[in-house]
Formats: C-alpha cells, structure tokens, sequence
C-alpha cells in the first residue's frame, strides 16, 4: 500500500471515519521523493533511534522503520492511534505514544529506547507549534544528534538568517548556536493533502558537540539575545537597559569595554559578538557584587 498516496489518504479516512484537524496542522504528505529526501539526509543505520514528531497517518515512520534500529513517534491526535496500528502493523521496531510532544520529556524517550547507534529525530512538524518544538529539543540538550525536519518556508528562512537580514533574529541566533544548518529541500504547498497556504522547506539541524562561542554563563548569552530582539528597532543601548537588571549607565559600560557601537542594533550582531556582550555583562555583575559584599 502506498502510504503517501492521496487516494490511500482518502480510504484511511472513510474506513476509520477520520476527521483532518486543521487545529492540529494535519498537512499529509504526498510526495514519495521528498518523504525519500528527509529519511536520506537523516542518514539513519541500523542501530539508531528515529524520534519522529507527529507521524499523521505514519508515511514517514514506515519509511524510517526500514532503516532504523527503533522509531518512537509522538502523535497528538488519539483518533490516530488506531490508523497507525493499522498502517505500521509490518514494523515491529516502531511505538506509537499517544502524547502532547510540548509534555513529553524527550530525554527520557532517548534513554529508554535508544540502542548502540545515534539518535535522529524527524518530523512533517505542525506549523502552529514549530518554534516551539525546536526550541525544546535544543534548551532540553535532548541527546540526539541532528533534527531534520519539515516547517514552513518562512521560519526555514529565519532559523538560516544571517546578521544584518531583515529576518534574522533570536530563533536564528539560538539555532545557529546549537546547530549547524542545512536545507534539505524547497517543498510546494501542492504536495500536501490538505494543501496549506504556504510553501514549506526541509532543514537539516547538526546538534553541535562543541558550541562556537566561549560563554562564562550560558543563561546570559540568552538573555542579551532575547531582550535585543525583543525590542529589535531599538539600539542596544535601549534595548539591553534593564536586562538582567542593568542600568543604562552600566549598559553603556559593558558595550564599551567591548568595543560594539552602544547606537547598533540586535539585528546587526553575530554571534561572537552576542558572547562578548553576555561575557562581559556577567563579569560586570559579579564585579559589583563584590563590591557591595
Ligand atoms: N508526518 C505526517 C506526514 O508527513 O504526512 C503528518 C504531518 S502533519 C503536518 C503534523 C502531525 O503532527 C499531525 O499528525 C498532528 O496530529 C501531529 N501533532 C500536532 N500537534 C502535535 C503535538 N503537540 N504533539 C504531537 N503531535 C502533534
């Protein structure tokens, strides 16, 4: 049975009275060569553990389980759970978990299934609730090693988004400090059942092992990129006033001492300079900690 075919998609839902939730962001797949493309560029080996988010009615996982040594998929929908019962009665190595994938804690999905290989998480990711889903794997440090997967064209292109790009801003700066980047292929909303307004792109995400910036507080780099987006038209002697309690004064200070113009913008900083910043605005308050004991 070909999974991904519109007309398998149709006998599904009349056979299990299925109902698409556009809520849940239930945009199937129907295309054999892009399913092709994100388990290739997943380069899953017989020993890895495929996480996938949101399998729908299963054309990804069946198509992971033939490479992988175990697949865990999180699925949302329980109306579901029976379709892919059906769907994935042929892989022995996959479980279905009926879960909310923003509830489950995916560190502990990695230790209990994972095997002697890798961890690969992939996905056809609901759109209403991509950047968050990214930013949990990366903040949770889940173990695995990369994360490919589908999201709109739109957050494809500000996760790859450079300094001084209109469309660069903190989901670009944290992703490109977890990870490097890859797009894996351009997708047409046309090969989807049912076809979303918007095109949609498949990213390759390498979880580094190394970070590329030194950071003496990780929490900080954080917060100097959250509050300089947060309030992106201003100068960073504005925007970073009151982060981590600081005064405009002692703003002024740290962006001195390390030599970035106190009139530029977030949207104009890489990330060393991002690290120079937050370096420097811990040892400040640390320094007048001090002080004050
Ligand atoms: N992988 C399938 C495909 O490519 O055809 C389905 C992809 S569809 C874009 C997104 C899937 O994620 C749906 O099956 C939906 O029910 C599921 N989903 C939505 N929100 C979810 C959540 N919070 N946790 C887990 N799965 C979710």
């Amino acid at each position: 049975m070909k999974l991904y075919a519109p007309s398998t998609i149709k006998e599904i839902r009349e056979k299990h009275g299925f109902r698409l939730s556009k809520s849940l962001g239930q945009n199937f797949l129907t295309d054999k060569n892009i399913i092709d493309r994100i388990i290739e560029s997943s380069d899953i080996g017989p020993e890895d553990l495929v996480i996938e988010i949101g399998p729908g009615i299963g054309v990804l996982t069946a198509e992971a389980a033939q490479y992988a040594g175990k697949v865990a998929a999180v699925e949302i929908d329980r109306n579901l759970i029976p379709i892919l019962e059906e769907t994935l009665a042929p892989y022995s190595n996959v479980t279905v978990i009926n879960q909310d994938v923003l509830k489950t804690n995916l560190t502990e999905l990695v230790e209990r299934y994972r095997g002697k290989g890798g961890v690969k998480i992939i996905g056809n990711l609901p759109y209403y609730i991509t950047t968050p889903i990214i930013m949990k794997i990366l903040e949770d440090h889940v173990p695995a090693d990369s994360i490919t997967i589908m999201m709109q064209k739109e957050v494809a292109d500000r996760i790859k988004a450079g300094p001084g790009s209109k469309t660069y801003g903190a989901l670009s700066a944290a992703v490109q400090y977890y990870c490097t980047i890859r797009q894996v292929a351009a997708v047409p909303k046309e090969v989807f059942v049912p076809q979303p307004k918007v095109d949609s792109s498949v990213l390759k995400l390498d979880i580094r092992k190394q970070h590329p910036v030194e950071l003496i507080d990780e929490k900080m780099f954080f917060v100097c990129i959250k509050s300089g987006f947060g309030q992106r038209r201003k100068t960073l002697l504005n925007s970073l006033t009151g982060a981590a309690g600081l005064s405009k004064d002692a703003v002024r200070e740290i962006l001195n001492a390390v030599h970035i113009d106190p009139v530029r913008r977030a949207e104009t900083l890489d990330l060393d300079e991002f690290a120079a910043i937050a370096n420097q605005m811990t040892e400040h308050i640390k320094n007048h900690q001090n002080h004050q004991e």
